[in-house]
């Protein structure tokens, strides 16, 4: 018998896809979410979420469980660097609140299955782990009409659907396949992410900026504190033996965060990711639309990856519901979805893009961290604006800058 297939196939259960698939059941879709990972799965992340997150996890009825699973509250940031210290508070900015009163940082395998677990309940919702994502079904116009892949014991599936969603991550099959993924070759870094147990936790997260790399680090939930170390391809060495050596010897050029891990212990060992940046020449097409880091990514740095696809899923959301009402899949109904990307998430992007080209400039860092150790409520504005909770209105007040630059 012939069995009809879902209205939307999301392929990747991570924040973008889970948040999706939520989204996309509460208006009445039915949804197949295929991951190639079994959930709960490891993720190489600072794990900090900046403080719009939580609000979007109230929305989906998750905040509260976040919370209960003892994420860690982000109240700033404090940026370390030539030989200076900024340190910024998560603050009102005009007119515009700190939502939750700050951020937080919960390990990504409690983060991510607490989402794809929520979407599994949702009705109309079916989670399909340890299903790789192989190639994409095409109508003779090119049209997308769905996935293909191995599952678990690497017999091969299909799943067509009135509309198929690539929510997988930053070396997207999806996007590969529609031939619109591109390296960003100016910007070739590399993460090591760990953990350790025994730091003494602090209220703020902390970037450790040295020459030609950074540390980023936050407390975490489970007494733990995690720790990423981003770096120039060049840098990373070609074993896997030679990684502590590479992390102790950048340690050593940032003594603030080194001696605070004195005494500590490792919890786990380093996950290896990059290059960190791509990025996307189109994210919607006739049957199909991409999402998350899918989209392209550009940094840690500020944090802002977890933001970006959870708002990204709400943005398409919305849009994918319309389009699917109206029986307009193809590209031009998406039009919506991708004025709303451009208004909200590309400025983030850009600066995102600014802070990365000004990190490579030895003497841009030092002038910029003279500036902001100057000026606390400079400082403030910038951990604001990257804490993703500042709409642009507040931006153009005046007194905001009078404030931030002057004080
Ligand atoms: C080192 C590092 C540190 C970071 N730190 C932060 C931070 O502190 N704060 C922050 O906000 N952001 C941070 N980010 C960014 C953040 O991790 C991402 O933006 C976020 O995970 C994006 O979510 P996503 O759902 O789009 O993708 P992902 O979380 O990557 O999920 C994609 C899913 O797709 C699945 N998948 C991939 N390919 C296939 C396939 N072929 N078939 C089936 N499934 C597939 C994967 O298994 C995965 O579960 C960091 C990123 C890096 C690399």
């Amino acid at each position: 018998m012939f069995a009809p297939g879902p209205d939307v196939v999301v392929v990747g259960g991570g924040p973008a896809g889970a948040h999706l698939a939520l989204r996309l059941a509460a208006r009445g879709h039915s949804v197949v979410v295929l991951d190639r990972k079994r959930f709960p799965r490891s993720k190489p992340c600072g794990e900090f979420m900046s403080p719009e997150c939580l609000p979007l996890l109230a929305e989906l009825g998750l905040a509260d469980a976040v919370l209960a699973r003892g994420a860690h509250r982000v109240a700033g940031m404090d940026l370390y660097g030539c030989g200076r210290i900024a340190r910024g508070a998560y603050a009102p900015v005009g007119r515009a609140p700190v939502p939750f009163g700050g951020g937080y940082a919960l390990r990504r395998e409690v983060l991510d299955e607490l989402s794809l677990r929520a979407a599994a309940r949702a009705p109309g919702v079916e989670v399909r782990e340890g299903c790789r994502i192989e190639g994409l079904l095409r109508a003779a116009d090119g049209a997308v009409l769905g996935v293909c892949g191995r599952d678990a014991g690497n017999a091969p599936f299909e799943v067509r659907a009135r509309f198929t969603v690539g929510a997988d991550g930053p070396r997207s099959r999806v996007a590969g396949e529609l031939g619109v993924r591109r390296a960003v070759p100016w910007l070739c870094k590399f993460a090591l992410a760990t953990r350790y147990r025994g730091v003494a936790p602090r209220a703020h997260a902390e970037v450790h900026f040295f020459p030609r790399g950074y540390f980023a680090a936050s407390a975490v939930d489970g007494g733990q504190f995690t720790i990423n170390l981003v770096v120039d391809r060049a840098r990373l060495p070609q074993g896997r033996a030679q990684l502590d050596a590479l992390f102790d010897a950048c340690l050593q050029e940032v003594p603030a965060l080194r001696e605070r891990l004195a005494g500590a212990e490792r919890a786990r060992g380093f996950l290896v990711t990059g290059p960190l940046a791509g990025r996307t020449t189109r994210q919607t097409f006739d049957g199909a639309a991409l999402v998350g880091d899918a989209c392209g990514y550009v940094d840690p740095v500020t944090g802002e990856g977890l933001f970006a696809a959870m708002r990204g899923a709400a943005l398409l959301a919305e849009t994918l519901d319309a389009a699917l009402r109206a029986g307009r899949t193809d590209r031009r109904g998406l039009d919506d979805y991708v004025r709303a990307r451009r208004r909200e998430l590309a400025p983030r992007a850009l600066l995102s893009t600014w802070l990365q080209r000004g990190l490579r400039h030895p003497a841009i860092v030092k002038r910029v961290m003279a500036l902001l150790a100057a000026r606390p409520h400079l400082t403030e504005l910038l951990v604001a604006i990257t804490g993703d909770y500042v709409p642009g209105r507040e931006l153009l007040r005046p007194s905001v800058w009078y404030r931030a630059l002057t004080r």
